[in-house]
């Protein structure tokens, strides 16, 4: 129904993004860590609730601090300082800041599809055109194809989700240095971003692009405390940059957008970083188990093994299906909620406890079962 309100075109027909909630027992659609917050944690946000009288601190150093000197440890990057790092309400609203403060009317984003649902909606929102470059059949970028989008589009923003979403595909750092080879040089004509969401589940010898920020003044490397770190509640998303980057975020975030609770809460599970993030290496674990057990599977439909991507992230992306709907609706129906997105027939589903991942399982075996026979 067309609004009486004098809403902007943009926005008209637009609906508000978001998984579909659902109370399921197994809920596997959003990549959170089923692990709960360790007390100890819990505690330490609690103490900070009597200082909630005043102002937080507006430019949250401490923090910033205590998130260089983690990710100067996860990516092996000792050189991190306070002033390399930025923080707000989930890496959404880094991105947004990135957005607000490099793209905007008159100008484009570009990332590599499929990717992450929200990019578009970011560059909507800030009245930014959005162009894509499909990936390669194996999700990687197709470097040709990105190189050709830079010439041709002028991009001022450059999203590289690594591992991507809703993929797993981990992109190899000598694309994304080609991409910022690019756009670099005296005057950097893109801001480069690589959304490193789920850097922390990567395999072995999968490198983090944190390294580039440091040759590169125009790439950034965005985090959260979402997914690894079990903290998808408590809101808390960060990016690494040259300082240079970091002060033009400053200008375009709101006053006091990182709230005390918020501070305290991130400070403490950095503080007791080991607990929270004691449960990866099982989760990832579990997710190449998880892509092993669909691997051996076939598709009665199609008479093949099911296909799943290379995944260094806390999920895993199967297919094809002939009818990707009737699979998820046929999980759901058995308490299983996975998520539906991207190219057709591909379905997403991530890496929960061993009893999650079982269930799954045991859900998809009855539903393979029901699939038409390939005559
Ligand atoms: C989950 C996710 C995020 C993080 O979102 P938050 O706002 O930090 O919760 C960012 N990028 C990608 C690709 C994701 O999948």
């Amino acid at each position: 129904m067309p609004s009486r309100l004098p809403v902007r075109p943009e926005f008209a027909e637009a609906e508000p993004y978001g998984a579909p909630v659902a109370p399921v027992p197994v809920r596997l659609n959003v990549n959170e860590n089923p692990y709960p917050v360790p007390p100890e944690v819990v505690s330490a946000i609690a103490a900070a609730a009597s200082k909630l009288n005043r102002y937080p601190d507006r430019d949250f150093l401490t923090l910033r601090g205590a998130l260089a000197e983690y990710l100067g440890r996860e990516a092996d990057a000792p050189w991190l300082t306070a002033n390399h790092i930025w923080a707000a309400n989930g890496s959404n609203e880094v991105l947004l800041h990135v957005f607000q403060a490099f793209a905007g009317p008159g100008r484009s984003a570009l990332s590599f599809a499929p990717t992450y649902s929200m990019y578009p909606e970011l560059a909507r929102d800030t009245f930014t055109r959005w162009t894509t470059v499909p990936r390669r059949a194996d999700f990687a970028l197709d470097m040709d194809a990105a190189l050709d989008a830079i010439a041709r589009e002028h991009p001022s923003v450059i999203l590289v989700a690594s591992p991507n979403n809703p993929t797993g595909t981990a992109v190899h750092l000598a694309d994304i240095e080609a991409l910022a080879k690019a756009t670099g040089g005296a005057q950097a004509t893109a801001v480069i971003v690589v959304d490193e969401a789920y850097a922390e589940f990567r395999r072995a010898g999968s490198p983090s692009a944190v390294e580039l920020v440091a040759e590169y003044p125009h790439v950034a490397v965005a985090r959260t405390m979402s997914k690894a770190f079990a903290f998808a509640g408590a809101r808390l998303g960060y990016l690494a940059a040259r300082p240079e980057l970091v002060e033009i975020l400053r200008v375009v975030r709101l006053p006091y957008h990182l709230s005390a609770l918020t501070q305290a809460a991130a400070l403490a599970a950095l503080t007791h970083a080991d607990a929270l993030l004691a449960n990866v290496a099982a989760l990832r674990d579990g997710r190449d188990e998880l892509v092993e057990a669909l691997r051996a599977r076939t598709n009665p439909t199609t008479g093949r093994r099911l296909e799943v991507a290379d995944t260094d992230a806390n999920f895993a992306y199967f297919g094809v299906f002939h009818d990707r709907r009737a699979v998820w609706r046929g999980l759901f129906d058995r308490g299983v909620l996975v998520r539906e997105v991207g190219p057709d027939g591909w379905l997403r589903v991530s890496a929960g406890t061993p009893g999650e991942n079982a269930a799954f399982l045991t859900a998809l075996d009855a539903i393979l079962a029901t699939l038409e026979v390939q005559p």
